[in-house]
Order: C-alpha cells, then structure tokens, then sequence
C-alpha cells in the first residue's frame, strides 16, 4: 500500500481511520486494560483516509488519555475544546438508558456535554479544522465550546463473535463461543457546573 503525501495529524486528523487499516476483528486491547474490543491493523497515513470512520484503536486512546483528534497530542485543562458537542442534562441522558455513563449522585438537571465519541481537541486545531475541513464547515451543529474539568467515560458496546482460541490443544472440541458484547467506540461526557431547571423538556425531543 502506497504511503500517502498527506501527513498524519497535519492534514489528515491524527484519529482517521486509513484505507489500509483492515479490522482485525475482536482481540484483547491494551487501550482499555486488555477488555475485549474492536481492533484494526495500525497504519495510519498509508492508503487513503477514511474521514468518516475513526480508527478503534487511536480513538478510544483519544478518549482515554485526553489526546486531540485532530493532532494526536495531550491536551490541557483550558485549552480543550468541543465543535459538535450537544448540552444535554444527566436526566435525559439517564432516560436514554446511560446511568452507567454518569457519575452517581449527579443531579438529573445537571447539564451535561455529550461529546460522542469526539475528545476535545487544542483551539489551534479547533481552529486548524473549522478552516480546512468542508464537512465540518457544513455542519449545522457546529459550536466551539470550552470542556469541562470534570467528565465520564462510557464505552459503547457492539455484539461480536470472538473467534476460538488459536493454537489451543484441546482434549475435547468445544462449540465456538457466541456472540459477546465487546468495546468499540468510547463515549464522552463533559459534567458542567450548571443546572438546567426546564431539562425535562428535553424528554420530549
Ligand atoms: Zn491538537
């Protein structure tokens, strides 16, 4: 596979997935401690990029270590920052099934960022990315918000066959193992220091 003139976190973001990045199915990852999940080969900036689909691999250590999608590095408490984030309250995101994404205790009008699955990123490419990239520009959800100091980290899980141990001697054959809830993405919600009276409106939407 041809190495790409695009450079990796210069203009193609750092968390893109490459077209020579084939799954490599459902494996041990060392990003979440060794839990199963979605893994990919690592090839980043070979073939093309793949702009509408993160790397599993790269994303979650986005999420998990507080890495800029867009360039890759560290990001510091104030100078981190959400384009397509949604304010919502921990009430509403409870009602959609994710207490377990919200720390306990938290108050149901508490607003609360859901990030998805997009960590904050530096302003510089905030910045870098509102210029450059056409379909952020088209978004119309688009709005640069500073992240808070607190958030929650929920993996979102996805239903996979985990293949048969490889290599195993077995005294006696044993029937494939079904289908298991495994990591793919992990989510991101930013906890606020705010209170929305009026969250049950959002209920309804
Ligand atoms: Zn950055």
């Amino acid at each position: 596979m041809q190495e790409s003139k695009l450079k990796v976190g210069v203009d193609v973001p750092w968390v893109t997935s490459w077209s020579a990045e084939e799954s490599l199915g459902v494996r041990p990852c060392p990003s979440i401690g060794g839990r199963l999940a979605i893994c990919q080969a690592e090839r980043p900036g070979q073939g093309k990029p793949q702009y509408s689909m993160n790397h599993f691999r790269r994303q979650r250590e986005t999420v998990r270590g507080m890495l800029c999608p867009m360039c890759g590095q560290p990001t510091e408490a104030g100078d981190r920052w959400t384009q397509i984030a949604k304010r919502t309250s921990a009430g509403v995101l409870r009602a959609r099934g994710l207490s377990a994404a919200l720390p306990a205790g938290l108050p149901d009008a508490r607003v609360v960022i859901d990030a998805g699955s997009i960590a904050p990123l530096h302003k510089a490419c905030v910045e870098r990315s509102l210029e450059h990239c056409p379909h952020l520009r088209a978004h119309p959800g688009v709005e640069v918000m500073a992240w808070p100091e607190r958030w929650s980290v929920a993996p979102l899980m996805v239903r996979a066959e985990v293949p048969a141990a490889p290599l195993a001697v077995l005294a006696a054959p044993r029937p494939a193992p079904g289908p298991v809830a495994v990591v793919g993405f992990l989510q991101l919600f930013g906890v606020t220091d705010m209170a929305d009276p009026r969250w049950r409106r959002g209920l309804r939407k």
